[in-house]
């Protein structure tokens, strides 16, 4: 596939300069479409790469070790966390969750941004690890009724645990506060503009533009 070369593409680029990598968090109660709204970004912006979480829940059907999350037993995945292998970790609906660092620390010195789908908990967490480089986006559905029936159709998950999701929906949305963004996801096309529109604004930003003040330096000079 060929590389599209707007200004939401450029990776570790910014109007040409170099600039900060930064770490995207996307966090919403299961079944507000994060997970499709994440596929798409990933799809349109080769500038940013998702990270893999690891998690000790089983793989739901179509899903893949690697690439949707690394699928572990608990002896280790704390093991993971006792070598300090993890960013961030968290137990969510009764599962472990955590993100990977030694992944994150490579996309963000190839040059890339990193995508993050994770709880409040772990969007909490890696902002005390680095504040100035996570921006936060949390994702609202229109309706309960419509979150409902997203979980109850998704039809990969048992009554049981469609149950659990639901009454951890309303732990997750009461965070959503605490994010710099807030998406309601009615449309999807229309959410997924407005994520592309915060990601080409955040990389914009004079902080994470580090190669500007050299290159003020010269235009000074050469006035
Ligand atoms: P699911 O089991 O539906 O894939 O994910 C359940 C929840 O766990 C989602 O809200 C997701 O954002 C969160 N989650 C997935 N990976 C991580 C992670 O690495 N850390 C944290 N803190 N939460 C995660």
């Amino acid at each position: 596939m060929s590389r599209a070369t707007t200004s939401a593409d450029t990776g570790g680029k910014s109007g040409g300069l170099a600039r900060r990598g930064l770490l995207l968090v996307l966090s919403s109660p299961s079944g507000a479409g994060k997970t499709t709204l994440s596929r798409k970004l990933l799809e349109q912006d080769f500038g940013i790469a998702m990270s893999v979480s690891v998690t000790t829940r089983a793989p739901r059907p179509g899903e893949v070790d690697g690439r949707d999350y690394h699928f572990r037993d608990v002896a280790a995945f704390e093991k993971l966390g006792d070598d300090g292998a993890l960013l961030e970790w968290a137990r969510v609906h009764g599962n472990l969750y955590g993100t990977p660092a030694a992944a994150v620390m490579e996309q963000l010195a190839t040059g890339r941004d990193v995508l993050f789908d994770i709880d409040w908990q772990g969007a909490q967490q890696l902002t005390g690890k680095a504040p100035a480089d996570v921006v936060r986006v949390f994702i609202l559905p229109p309706s309960a009724e419509t979150l409902r029936h997203r979980l109850e159709t998704r039809a990969q998950d048992k009554p049981d645990v469609v149950a659990r999701r639901l009454a951890g929906a309303a732990a997750e949305i009461e965070h959503w506060a605490e994010y710099d963004y807030v998406l309601v996801n009615s449309d999807l096309d229309m959410c997924l503009e407005n994520l592309r529109t915060i990601l080409a604004a955040e990389r914009l930003k004079r902080s994470r533009q580090t190669a500007l003040a050299g290159l003020v330096e010269g235009l000074l000079k050469g006035l």
